[in-house]
């Protein structure tokens, strides 16, 4: 089977298990990063009101807006200059850089980066240079609303095990844990194994590029640590794939997703109940008193339900994505815009009202918040990336075709898409009945099936990959767009 080496940027995520000491540093951290971004921030402005000011004194503006490197300059400088101030009179604010020095001196010099670069982006964003929704002015990030993170550059980081000699200080003497040793906070434990990411990068297959700690909504810490990592490609099917063919998925709400072979991956069930638990939750904290101790109770409830939803459905998610690129050749997925349906569901109760008439307003908005739970973005992306890794090419097909509404036997497409309520979709044209999800995923399979036109099962390789038939050639011979997956995977976002 044909084997690639590449190198690839990969996430490997660990729960943390920081000693009391160790949690109020990673806290000071976080708190010094926001400080950082916001003094960033802070700064950037002030520059941007000085041009305008010299543009309406009628010159040519002087001031330069300072970028990452002035920012990091300028920090310094002023962390240098009141590192001895008095402690404040009454009334009067504090000036005293010491505390500064306590942290690592790169979290901060991350968060002035990113606060340079939100701004950049902002710019580009405004003259239409840069890709995706038009981004807002950068704002000012407040305590207790804002994530709680900083970022560690990665020749700062290493995993260890205990098995190497060392513990968190005040840690028991036990078992052999793996831990993280952060700048200037120290080796951490690791809740969870890091032994896959400690083995890569001990046999020197994988570099740690940058971590990013932070502080999920039930108060635990995690580090996402980025690595670059040597991994082998297969660039073609296996057997096994080859014999599982082309496969459509249709992501949906009730099931995570449902597929063309007529089968469907349901939510876990843990999931579901973890919903019900998180619906009590949230009329607990509408009933509390605002601003009671009983309410703060209430709310820490509703966040750690929030963090064990989103656990649950990640590793549902993984689960069923892994399967799929394993056992297929080909998955054909519907390309549509999660963004713009989770927006939708914001846009408020007014305009579900106005569409009453079309879809009852409730079953839109279940559907809506559904679509968020399970991730269909999240999934795509797995199952991308995933193909990328494991030879199975994973196709995203045009999202304004109209998939939905073309019968998958006799390929008629409908005027008007089904209804999202409907369960069944009847094809008036050849009269056949099935599930309308069903329908779909078929669809998008036999989509795929005319884009790749090789059949897997005569045991022909996929060519798509720097073959004859490119999807590129396929789009510009005036058939099916199609995107491409990413060789690479993303860094999440
Ligand atoms: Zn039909």
């Amino acid at each position: 089977m044909p084997v690639e080496i590449r190198l690839i940027q990969q996430a490997y995520k660990f729960a943390l298990d920081p000693t009391p000491a160790q949690a109020r540093m990673l806290a000071s951290h976080a708190g010094g990063a926001r400080f950082a971004y916001n003094w960033g921030n802070a700064a950037i402005i002030a520059a941007l009101d000085a041009r305008e000011a010299e543009k309406a004194a009628g010159g040519k503006p002087e001031t330069k807006v300072p970028g990452h490197f002035d920012l990091c300059k300028q920090w310094t400088a002023w962390k240098d200059a009141h590192a001895s101030d008095p402690e404040p009179a009454e009334g009067e604010r504090r000036t005293n850089t010491a505390w500064v020095s306590e942290n690592f001196v790169g979290s901060y010099q991350a968060a002035l980066r990113d606060a340079a670069k939100a701004w950049s982006d902002f710019f580009k964003s405004a003259a239409g240079k840069r890709k995706g929704r038009r981004l807002g002015r950068p704002r000012f990030k407040k305590r207790g609303k804002a994530r709680d993170s900083f970022q560690v550059h990665g020749g700062t980081l290493r995993v260890e095990s205990t098995g190497a000699g060392f513990r968190p200080k005040g840690a028991d003497k036990g078992a052999t844990r793996d831990m993280i040793v952060l700048p200037k906070i120290g080796p951490v434990f690791l809740h969870e194994s890091g032994r896959k990411l400690r083995r890569r990068v001990e046999k020197g297959t994988a570099r740690i590029v940058r971590g990013t700690v932070s502080r999920d909504s039930d108060g635990r810490w995690h580090i996402a640590v980025t690595a670059e990592v040597q991994r082998e490609i297969r660039t073609g099917p296996s057997k096994r794939q080859r014999d599982g063919g082309v496969l459509g998925v249709d992501f949906g709400v009730r099931a995570i997703a449902t597929l063309s072979d007529g089968t469907a991956i349901p939510n876990p069930r843990h999931l579901e109940g973890s919903l019900g638990r998180l619906a009590k939750a949230q009329q607990a904290v509408a009933r509390c008193e605002p601003g009671s101790a009983g309410r703060r109770k209430a709310v820490a409830r509703v966040g750690r339900l929030h963090a064990r939803v989103k656990h649950l459905r990640l590793d549902g998610l993984h689960k069923a994505t892994s399967g799929l690129v394993h056992s297929r050749a080909v998955i054909a997925v519907e390309g549509f815009d999660v963004q713009e349906t989770v927006r939708y569901r914001k846009r408020g109760k007014a305009d579900r009202e106005k569409n009453r008439e079309n879809v009852p307003g409730k079953v839109r908005a279940d559907r809506n918040r559904a679509l968020a739970d399970t991730g269909i973005g999240i999934a795509r992306w797995q199952l991308q990336s995933k193909g990328a890794w494991y030879g199975c090419q994973v196709l995203v097909m045009d999202k304004h075709a109209p998939t939905g509404r073309t019968c998958s036997a006799c390929g008629t497409a409908k005027a008007k898409p089904v209804p999202p309520a409907d369960e069944l979709f009847t094809c008036e044209a050849c009269g056949s009945q099935m599930p309308r999800r069903v329908n779909t995923a078929r669809a998008l399979a036999s989509r795929a099936r005319k884009a790749v036109p090789v059949a897997p099962s005569t045991g022909e390789t996929l060519n798509a990959r720097g073959g004859d038939v490119s999807p590129a050639a396929v789009r510009d011979g005036g058939q099916m767009p199609l995107k491409r997956e990413a060789s690479t995977r993303p860094r999440p976002g």
